[in-house]
């Protein structure tokens, strides 16, 4: 796989862009965004594009225009991941501009005419690729993981981590865990599964997904066992048996500040 920057002669600064070519018609782009990097993708299809989340709206213009380095075709979707500043503020633009937004039934209803809401998995035939959007129990209440069959990737938003743990939000950790089991049961051996950020890790294995399963389940029963011996969020964030668990994990360092935010996700304490 080749990495490169893509170059826009008039257009925005793409400088913050990069652009991977999975196939002939799949292409996963990634934003450098403060201490991460945040992914999406674009579908080139047989009549049309589709825009595998729509980023933040001051990108509008640098997403279209990486869109229009890879192809002229309009641009037919949107898919959303999940209702966030990060992957879904931008969708209007595209829109407006006469795409269909695909996403969770969940998410901020009636915004958009053009729109298809899913509460169970849809699929999108788009000729190159096989398109299935499913939502889920993860992370928030609109969340859809999105599988590419033809190119066997998995798109999960911020569901996922390989450099890290999750937050559940408001559905908690066991639906969020059984959300992961169900994202597992749709990859194989070979399957690449992208989470929405990352630090050091882009995207990961079948493997990779379990390791994350287990290590998450084992935060949130430690989690659980020590508030129920009478700690508070705090002390269970100091404990040595939850840095013992977390400290083999990539971004433990940058993230070890905000263990509490994660102990009070399980605990569902979190504002
Ligand atoms: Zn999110």
């Amino acid at each position: 796989m080749i990495w490169s920057t893509p170059v826009s002669a008039t257009g925005p600064d793409l400088s913050d862009f990069s652009s991977e070519k999975v196939n002939q018609h799949v292409y996963v782009m990634v934003q450098d965004y403060g201490d991460a990097k945040i992914n999406f993708a674009v579908l080139v299809g047989h009549n049309d594009v589709v825009l595998i989340t729509t980023m933040m709206k001051e990108f509008n213009p640098h997403v279209e225009a990486l869109i229009r380095g890879i192809s002229d075709k309009p641009v037919g979707y949107v898919v959303s991941i999940d209702g966030d500043y990060y992957h879904y503020y931008g969708s209007r633009k595209f829109v407006e501009g006469g795409a269909t937004l695909i996403a969770h039934k969940n998410l901020i209803p009636d915004v958009f005419d053009n729109r298809v809401l899913v509460d169970e998995p849809y699929r999108l035939d788009v000729g190159t690729e096989q398109l299935h959007a499913i939502p889920t129990r993860a992370h928030t209440l609109d969340h859809m993981m999105v599988k590419l069959d033809n190119s066997n990737v998995v798109f999960a938003g911020d569901a996922l981590s390989f450099d890290w743990i999750v937050y559940s939000g408001p559905n908690g950790p066991d639906a969020h865990i059984t959300a992961l089991q169900q994202m597992l049961a749709q990859g194989d051996k070979e399957t690449r599964f992208y989470p929405g950020n990352w630090v050091s890790q882009q995207y990961g294995s079948k493997q990779d997904v379990q390791s994350l399963i287990r290590i998450y389940s084992d935060f949130v029963s430690l989690v659980r066992t020590e508030y129920q011996q009478g700690k508070s969020a705090k002390e269970i964030a100091q404990s040595p048996a939850v840095h013992d668990l977390l400290e083999p994990l990539k971004d433990y360092h940058r993230q070890k500040p905000y263990i509490i935010n994660y102990v009070k996700d399980v605990l569902g304490q979190s504002s």
